[in-house]
């Protein structure tokens, strides 16, 4: 491999930006290409829990990214009035300094990130994809839709879950699965009591507010769904406001009345993914969610799209073989992300099946925490 590999990363989302990040930091040519053709970030919150805070410290990040987040160390679990019954304690995985958990507006987790990969010399280029990919033992040559050709090292697909990189380069991926589930978003400001995040379990689905800036907090409703067809904002609005009659108390009445606008919310029909391995072929790799997509039930996708980047470029600035540097990689992250995909998946079904006592949807989810803060 080149002294100085370059390197070309197909995607401006969590993952490309975080392995800009990571690859700029080993001092490794990276160039990134967003088909986007502006930065148009949805501007609701993610959460961050124990590991992927830590993932983010191992390039620098953290405290940035807790600058602008909120942060947390309990979930609190209460019935549909408000009135709670348990809590998760999560262990601070970064030390006293930090919190276990930090939630962030995805537009400030993303200028945090473009920041910190342009500033040291990773070039992103919005507007613009590959139209076409060929390899050989040394070099990938890439064609792009401006017309322009080039050759790298390496080709990362940082894509998303209908990949063009993953279709290109790989075998036929299997087809994502449609979970039956929906998630809701809506942002609006944060009341001082929400102070961390507050999981309310209703007869027919599961919400809560989870504050992710000193003035904001998002409201997530997960709802079970026969399809997934899509709403207009006038038919989330009213459907959304249905499903909130659910609940009560003083949380869930301040999110009823700041839920004024369609445009306000986000809705999902969520799908599962996991590509199986291996995620390479030649000198071409696909990771995030062009390799796994999961449901939000750990709030740990983004996660191991983080991890990911992370790990990819450690082994990059090792300058082993290829086929040596992406057997060790996916050694160190299927198992992982299999994990977050499938258990994420079960705790959904469970939460379809009500006689299922709540209590088991906390012993899985504990867990699958403690074996997820195990070191990458
Ligand atoms: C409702 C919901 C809630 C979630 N909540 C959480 C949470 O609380 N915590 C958490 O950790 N995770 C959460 N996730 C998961 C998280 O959003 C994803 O894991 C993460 O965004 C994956 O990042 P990615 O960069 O791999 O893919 P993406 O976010 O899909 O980014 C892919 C990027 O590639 C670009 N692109 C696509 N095709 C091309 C192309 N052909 N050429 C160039 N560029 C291209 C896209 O425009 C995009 O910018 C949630 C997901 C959903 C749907």
């Amino acid at each position: 491999m080149a002294a100085h590999p370059k390197v070309l990363i197909v995607g401006g989302g969590i993952a490309g930006l975080t392995l800009g990040v990571a690859l700029r930091r080993r001092d490794i040519e990276a160039e990134v290409v967003e088909i986007a053709p502006r930065w148009d970030i949805l501007g609701v919150g993610i959460s961050l829990t124990g590991p992927t805070p830590r993932a983010l410290k191992s390039i620098g990040l953290i405290a940035q990214c807790v600058e602008v987040a909120f942060g947390f160390d309990r979930i609190v679990f209460a019935d549909a009035t408000g009135k709670p019954f348990g809590a998760l304690n999560m262990p601070r995985l970064n030390g006293p300094d930090y919190p276990a958990t930090v939630a962030i507006g995805r537009p400030a987790l993303h200028r945090v990130l473009i920041g910190a990969a342009e500033a040291p010399g990773a070039r992103i280029a919005l507007g613009t994809t590959i139209t076409a990919l060929t390899q050989n033992d040394e070099r990938v040559e890439v064609e792009f839709s401006d017309g322009r050709r080039a050759s790298y090292d390496f080709v990362v697909g940082c894509d998303g879950i209908r990949s063009a990189v993953r279709d290109l380069a790989l075998e036929q991926a299997p087809e994502t699965n449609f979970t039956g589930l929906a998630v809701w978003r809506a942002t609006m400001p944060r009341p001082p009591s929400v102070d961390c995040m507050q999981m309310l379990f209703g007869p027919r689905t599961k919400a809560g507010v989870n504050p992710h800036s000193r003035d904001e907090m998002f409201l997530f409703l997960v709802q079970p769904i026969v399809d997934d067809a899509r709403l207009t904002p006038e038919q989330m609005y009213a459907v959304l406001h249905e499903q909130l009659l659910d609940f009560s108390g003083e949380v869930m009445e301040f999110v009823r009345a700041h839920i004024t606008d369609p445009q306000q919310i986000d809705y999902r029909p969520m799908n599962a993914f996991l590509l199986p391995p291996p995620w390479h072929r030649g000198r071409v790799v696909v990771i995030g969610h062009a390799a796994h997509t999961t449901t939000p039930h750990l709030a740990t996708g983004a996660g191991i799209a983080i991890e990911d980047a992370v790990v990819l470029a450690e082994l990059m600035a090792d300058g082993l073989p290829a086929a040596e540097m992406f057997g060790k990689f996916m050694a160190r992250r299927y198992e992982r992300c299999r994990l977050v995909v499938e258990t994420a998946v079960k705790l959904g079904e469970m939460e379809k099946d009500t006689s299922i006592p709540i209590q088991a949807h906390f012993d899985l989810m504990g867990a699958t925490f403690r074996k997820l803060a195990e070191p990458i």
